[in-house]
């Protein structure tokens, strides 16, 4: 690990980014020595030409010139580009954290080599780091969008629906069944739009279209407390640019706006 090399490094829950980001530059560049040689440091990737190491570390480096950002804030520090290199790493380290025993036999496990995965050296279990994926649908009824709130989310934010994809379930099913059980609508004609890496802590967001096929609005008030057609253009407030959801929002409205 001798080198240039970009750090991503994780203290308390927060990855530590340079105060002055002004010119694009926002993990700190060294050799492991000035960050403390830190244990078990993962590549995760490259950064502007150079590879870029993930670590956790106890506490700021003395003298460093930079402050600690939490994975969400990265985005509008940043840009999708870091905030998606941060993604990665946060949730490597967090694998790892995870899996540092077998789950099968519980001897403490040793990382492979050559790849990204725990390995027991008494079982031969591997854990490869765990994604969960997540679909998110946009269901859309002529001129209207049916957006819905969770109870967690900032007052007065409206958003796609979106659901975590069970075991044998198909995107399609998962779908059909997300709506149906959230709002109690029938959707058709699914389409693909994008999918986009949702590192809290490890969703795959795939996203789609949905057409209205029948039923009346009826939150479930568990995760949806509640969920309205809006007109495109009225929309309630939506979610951060940095997310899958708002692209496909301003997708549907781009559409209309023809
Ligand atoms: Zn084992």
């Amino acid at each position: 690990m001798d080198g240039m090399s970009y750090w991503l490094l994780r203290c308390r829950n927060a990855l530590l980014t340079l105060s002055d980001t002004s010119g694009g530059e926002v993990f700190p560049r060294g050799q492991a020595a000035d960050f403390g040689e830190p244990k078990d440091a993962l590549l995760v990737g490259e950064w502007r030409g150079l590879p870029c190491h993930a670590a956790e570390i106890d506490g700021l480096p003395e003298s460093f010139p930079g402050e600690l950002t939490p994975l969400r804030r990265i985005f509008s520090r940043a840009g999708a580009e870091a905030f998606a290199l941060a993604g990665r790493a946060t949730q490597l380290l967090d694998w790892r954290l995870n899996h540092r025993y077998c789950g099968n036999c519980g001897t403490p496990t040793l990382p492979k080599r050559g790849e990204f995965a725990m390995a027991c050296p008494a079982c031969a279990l591997l854990a490869y780091p765990r994604l969960a994926p997540a679909v998110m649908v946009l269901v859309m009824r002529d001129e209207e969008l049916l957006l819905a709130r969770g109870p967690r989310f900032p007052p007065g934010m409206y958003s796609a629906l979106a659901g975590f994809v069970e075991a044998g379930e198909t995107l399609e099913q998962c779908a059909v069944r997300e709506v149906r059980e959230e709002v109690g609508i029938e959707i058709a004609n699914l389409r693909y739009f994008h999918s986009q890496p949702w590192p809290f802590p490890n969703s795959l967001m795939l996203a789609f279209f949905a057409d209205y096929a029948g039923g009346t609005i009826t939150p479930d008030q568990v995760e949806i407390e509640a969920a309205a057609w809006f007109p495109r253009s009225a929309l309630p407030t939506l979610p951060d640019r940095v997310s899958i959801a708002r692209h496909l929002i301003d997708a549907a409205c781009r559409r209309t706006a023809r």
